[in-house]
């Protein structure tokens, strides 16, 4: 073996799958072990988690860090905070096992300790042990730049961005509304914002970062970076890193596939918000009304209302059926053209079917990744974390999707759902939209081949890691 490296994901399917694909892309190459600490919650369900780490190769192992108790927070701290502690809390278990690893005579020492952004206090740990940290991006090249540039941008503006009349000019960026910027930096009082203010100033101390993302997809953004004084680390591009679907395709979610064998090519719209995302039951009404007065074939992956749009994150999965929340009827009214899903999708094998047209998304990153690999254009209706400015990359800077108009109640409306789900599946901006969308997914295949731009910083990166 070449070498050892620990990855160490913050929690959320999010941030594992990518990682999960860095992992099994550098095997590709490399001759290494690697070994994932995952930091967990109490009362949060592992099984997706367990699923994805249970199909990996034997030279790479899983340690579930002891869940971490957060019952003390109050019912409304923000995911983010629950993210935080859970890192933080799990950091003297991380300790522990990084010594564990140092004394294993076969691993050895690990070469490199790789962690997304919300795993990144990790790094302190990784230091006592003079191991190189590496971050991991499971964002755009673009959010990316918006966390170097924070620094800059808190002392440029006194305000919040939100109250901003300007749009924020990033450097190599499309503009995007201050009220588009990431959502744990658009309040300044808010405590995720000063830890990512933080946060940002130690960027430049990293050994390098990974960025989910090719370079082709995003140039001005990665050019900026390159060039720019205010970014200090090597930069590597090593996406699209999608999860490259299920050897074991059997369970309900499959029998989706099977579905949408039936239906003739490009004819469905698959409606999913992430592994999180939720929306309220107004909002599920508004949703199902509009999907019915479209006329148009569908799979949904329905989840529980709840308040908070991003309810489900850290369980991915809702606990009450959420079939039971759906307008009285519509089930029996839409049978024979759309189907409900309550459970875990396989939504990169959804999208890569010749029957899916169009895909309307939450806008996380690796949704949007997916859709871009399988050429497939997209609703974009965005709720939480940097989705905002995903939207405003694909619908302003590349053109591939059509973001919804949120009403003045703060609801996207039955008739703006119609409209968006004619425009793109029948319209002539959806076939504009598929076009553009399908010459990016041949670009991305190409940043993956033998000689691509990814594969090529994929190499880099391991040749430090692996000597
Ligand atoms: N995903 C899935 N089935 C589901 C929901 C989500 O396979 O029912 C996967 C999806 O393909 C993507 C990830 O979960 O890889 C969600 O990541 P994304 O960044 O799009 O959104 P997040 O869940 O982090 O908000």
């Amino acid at each position: 073996m070449e070498g050892h490296i620990v990855i160490f994901p913050s929690p959320g399917m999010g941030h594992l799958i990518p990682l999960t694909e860095l992992a099994h892309r550098l095997l590709l190459h490399r001759r290494l072990f690697i070994t994932f600490i995952i930091p967990t919650a109490a009362g949060t369900t592992v099984k997706p988690q367990n699923d994805i780490l249970n199909a990996m190769p034997e030279t790479i192992s899983s340690i579930f860090l002891p869940p971490v108790n957060l019952n003390d927070l109050p019912e409304d701290a923000t995911l983010e905070t629950r993210i935080f502690l859970t890192v933080t809390q799990s950091l003297p278990a991380l300790r522990q096992t990084l010594t564990d690893l140092t004394h294993d005579s076969v691993k050895k020492t690990p070469s490199a300790l790789v962690a997304d952004i919300f795993g990144a206090p990790g790094f302190e740990i990784a230091k006592e042990f003079n191991i190189p940290s590496y971050l991991f991006c499971p964002i755009s090249a673009m959010a990316l730049v918006s966390v170097f540039q924070l620094p800059v941008l808190d002392k440029m503006y006194a305000c919040d961005f939100k109250d901003l009349s300007e749009p924020v000019s990033l450097p190599g960026c499309v503009p995007v509304h201050g009220s588009d910027m990431p959502e744990p930096i658009q309040d300044k009082k808010n405590e995720t914002y000063t830890q990512m203010v933080e946060f940002a100033k130690t960027c430049n101390l990293l050994s390098g970062v990974l960025v989910n993302s090719f370079l082709e997809l995003e140039p001005g953004p990665f050019k900026a970076m390159e060039e720019g004084e205010w970014c200090k680390p090597k930069i590597y591009s090593v996406g699209p890193l999608i999860r490259s679907g299920s050897e074991n395709q059997t369970g309900e979610g499959f029998e989706c596939l099977k579905w949408l064998d039936k239906h003739p090519i490009g004819s469905v719209l698959f409606v999913s918000f992430g592994s999180g995302g939720t929306l309220s039951q107004n909002q599920l009404n508004e949703l199902a009304f509009g999907l019915e007065q479209s006329g148009q074939r569908f799979v949904w992956v329905v989840k529980s209302p709840h308040g908070k749009s991003n309810a489900s994150y850290l369980s991915a999965q809702s606990i009450l059926d959420p079939l039971e929340f759906l307008p009285e009827g519509f089930m029996e009214r839409v049978q024979d053209r759309g189907l409900l899903l309550s459970t875990w999708a396989p939504q990169v094998e959804i999208l890569s079917h010749g029957s899916t047209g169009g895909f309307l998304t939450h806008c996380g990153w690796n949704s949007i990744l997916e859709s871009v690999v399988c050429g497939v254009p997209m609703i974009a209706w965005p709720l939480f974390a940097e989705q905002k400015m995903n939207t405003v990359f694909l619908a302003d800077g590349l053109g591939v999707a059509r973001r919804v108009k949120v009403g003045e109640d703060g609801v996207v409306g039955r008739d703006e759902v119609n409209n968006c789900i004619r425009s793109l599946m029948g319209g002539e901006d959806g076939h504009k939209m598929r076009l553009k969308i399908r010459q990016l997914r041949d670009l991305s295949s190409m940043a993956l081949s033998r000689d691509g731009s990814s594969t090529k910083s994929l190499l880099d990166v391991a040749q430090k890691w692996c000597g």
